[in-house]
């Protein structure tokens, strides 16, 4: 199969579908990878290590949507991507369709079979191609947030782990699940005193567990949020309710209970945020002040390390993307019903149900 990786045009996407070691693994299967010339650049990969794994570089993406028999990508396709896929070719990208009927019409009416990271599965109920970007996000979030802590940046000036003499920075975490689990690791690392709250009892208990007194687990109500608000120097939020809008739990008129300069970093932001004054911010531009509350709202968190976002995706990708190009499309579905779960559109079809039920379209 001839498997093609163009460069990501939409805006402030550094990363790549493919890194050049998916590329010789692919070429150790008997494939031929074509890689669209400085697709990689972003995540510090060069057109000379594709080279060297056995990849051909291609200057014009035309050629390689014209070409490939399968497009492995990292974000969705944009309209001008999307009037180059054909019927018969195989898509294989985070989709995100629900909330975008523009790109749903417009891959249905390409014939393509796309299949979306974002819903595929695996034997423990997790998303595995969703899992290592929320790992970034979550080890980002305290990174992040001690930054925004800093009086330069509107912070209240607190150091995370402290000094000897002087207490460290208060973290409370609202949701344990990936993301939260990951920030209480790097927040614990920095010497932070953390607090993980969850509506899950098994979640805190495996907290509990793995973390071996090093942090506080709560329950997460009304009643425990509004408790911990005077103390906390920084919340993240990292909550989900799958297929749904973030909670909001924390209100504006909450924020007078807070410190000044205490930092909010939203995680949740990509499904709306779980603070009532968060709104979507850009690395460009990644905070901004309500009430005297620092808030940071990146929505594309990965973005910001888009060499290892690159390298994790890749490591989570790459079995999947071996097996739609050892066996074909229809094969590697029918033999993994958990790949099958990543198929949202065939042959002008909706194949998943919840994007068709959002979008009011017949699957
Ligand atoms: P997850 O399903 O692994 O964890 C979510 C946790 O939230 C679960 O443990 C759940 O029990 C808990 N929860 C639900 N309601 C709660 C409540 N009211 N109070 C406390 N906890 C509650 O999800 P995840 O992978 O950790 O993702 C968390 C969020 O981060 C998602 O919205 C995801 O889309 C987002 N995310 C954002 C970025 C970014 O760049 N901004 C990157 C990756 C993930």
């Amino acid at each position: 199969m001839k498997i093609g990786c163009p460069t990501e045009i939409k805006p402030q996407e550094f990363r790549v579908g493919m890194t050049p070691n998916a590329a010789q693994e692919a070429i150790a299967h008997g494939h031929e990878v074509i890689v669209q010339a400085g697709a990689g650049t972003g995540a510090g990969f060069e057109d000379a290590d594709y080279l060297a794994a056995g990849a051909t570089v291609i200057d014009a993406a035309e050629e390689i949507f014209a070409t490939a028999d399968m497009i492995v990508k990292v974000k969705e396709p944009q309209a001008a991507e999307r009037k180059m896929l054909r019927e018969g070719q195989v898509l294989f990208t985070y989709l995100h369709l629900a909330p975008d009927p523009a790109q749903t019409r417009d891959l249905l009416d390409s014939g393509c079979t796309a299949i979306a990271y974002e819903t595929v599965t695996d034997n423990r109920g997790g998303l595995p191609l969703l899992a290592p970007m929320s790992e970034v996000a979550g080890r980002l979030a305290p990174q992040s947030g001690a930054w925004a802590l800093q009086k330069a940046n509107g912070g209240s000036g607190v150091l995370m782990g402290g000094v000897p003499g002087v207490r460290p920075a208060n973290v409370m975490i609202v949701g344990g699940g990936v993301v939260g689990t990951a920030a209480a690791r790097v927040a614990v690392g920095m010497g932070a005193n953390v607090t993980v709250l969850d509506r899950s009892l098994p979640r805190l208990s495996y907290l509990d567990d793995v973390f071996m007194g090093r942090l506080t687990t709560q329950f997460s109500d009304q009643a425990s949020l509004a408790e911990l608000l005077p103390a906390a120097d920084m919340i993240i939020g990292a909550v989900l309710i799958p297929g749904a809008a973030a909670p909001k739990l924390v209100r504006r008129d909450q924020l007078a209970m807070m410190k000044p300069g205490s930092v909010l970093v939203d995680v949740a932001i990509d499904q709306g945020g779980c603070f009532e004054t968060s709104k979507p911010t850009t690395h460009a531009e990644p905070i901004y002040d309500v009430d005297g509350i620092v808030h940071y709202c990146v929505a594309n968190m990965p973005g910001a390390v888009a060499r290892t976002s690159t390298i994790a995706l890749g490591n989570a990708t790459m079995p999947f993307m071996l097996a739609l190009a050892d066996k074909g499309w229809k094969q590697a579905c029918a033999d993994d019903p958990h790949l099958l779960n990543g198929l949202n559109v065939h042959a002008g079809h909706l194949t998943y149900y919840a994007v068709g039920k959002a979008l009011g379209i017949d699957v």
